[in-house]
């Protein structure tokens, strides 16, 4: 089949590794001429351009920029397109590209691989990134089968495990355990660095080991995609922040007034409940 990939960065550059592998041609498109040469040297595209005509006879198309420009590059792309061509996208958020796509395009199927590392750009891309990560996909009602069964054939053939539901609820999905995490984990190192007694401070930063690098790492990631997720995302953000403020002053309030008791039960759910965290889907809660 041949490919598009628009926007070749650790993503894009990522994916047309895989597609490659897998026997597809990859037509690889980068504003800048220098990542179009980078692309064919490192395997990752059989033929690039800074130009989208390239994806003229392409049959399914990934919109790999940042989500900031994701609708634009879609009306660019849009004279080039074919009526039976498929496009799709890999942004971390869904709904507003969704509403923003879809209505001016029937064979769109938004689509979301939850893979990354914190570096960016064509030098990052690896080969195997999605394995076995998941692979969210929000179609909407109008959304033919056949483009939906496409996307979900290319998903699996990348070795990862292939979800289905609504766009908004994808966004709240993600906002519970992935854009909260990145800002609980900001503000984490943030408070620590709050701390005023400079020597304090040096101790703890070098006493600082796995524990602390857990809680850290995602608030240590590209700042560009924080504000990606906070911009794009604001109200499921937002509802998930302030549901996270009620649970830290609740916690404030148990330490406050020496209730260990309390502090202990609520300690032994959290353990209960972190282990239904990372679990596959189940047949109710959505498709595999
Ligand atoms: P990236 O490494 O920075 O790559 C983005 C690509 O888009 C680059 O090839 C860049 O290439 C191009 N681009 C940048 N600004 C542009 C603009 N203004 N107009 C057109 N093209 C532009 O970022 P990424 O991590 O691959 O993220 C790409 C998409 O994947 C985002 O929508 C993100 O939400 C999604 N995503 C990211 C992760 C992650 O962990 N990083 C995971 C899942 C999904 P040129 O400058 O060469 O054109």
């Amino acid at each position: 089949m041949d490919v598009g990939v628009v926007g070749l960065g650790l993503i894009g550059g990522s994916l047309g590794f895989d597609l490659r592998a897998l026997g597809h041609r990859v037509l690889g498109v980068s504003r800048n001429p220098e990542t179009c040469h980078r692309a064919i040297a490192l395997g990752i595209a059989d033929e690039t351009s800074p130009n989208l005509n390239i994806l003229r006879d392409a049959q399914v198309i990934f919109l790999c920029t940042p989500l900031g420009v994701m609708e634009a590059t879609f009306h660019q792309l849009l004279p080039y397109l074919r009526p039976d061509t498929i496009v799709t996208d890999v942004g971390s958020v869904k709904g507003p590209i969704v509403r923003a796509i879809a209505p001016l395009w029937l064979n769109f199927v938004g689509g979301h691989p939850m893979a990354g590392t914190s570096e960016s750009g064509i030098e990052a891309a690896q080969k195997n990134l999605f394995t076995g990560a998941a692979y969210v996909l929000t179609p909407v009602d109008t959304t033919p089968v056949a483009a939906v069964e496409t996307v979900r054939a290319l998903a699996i053939a990348l070795q990862t495990r292939v979800y289905q539901c609504h766009p908004d609820h994808h966004d709240q999905a993600v906002a519970w355990i992935s854009h909260l995490p990145v800002m609980v984990s900001a503000s984490l190192i943030e408070a620590c660095m709050q701390e005023r007694d400079g020597s304090i401070r040096a101790i703890a930063q070098a006493l600082a080991s796995s524990g602390f690098r857990d809680t850290s790492r995602v608030g240590g990631g590209n700042p560009e995609l924080g504000v990606m997720m906070a911009q794009y995302n604001r109200d499921a953000l937002l509802r998930t922040l302030h549901t996270y403020q009620q649970e830290l002053t609740a916690l404030i309030n148990t330490v406050e007034s020496q209730d260990w008791p309390k502090l202990t039960a609520k300690l032994l759910e959290t353990q209960q409940h972190r282990p239904q965290f990372g679990q596959q889907f189940s047949p109710q809660s959505g498709q595999h």
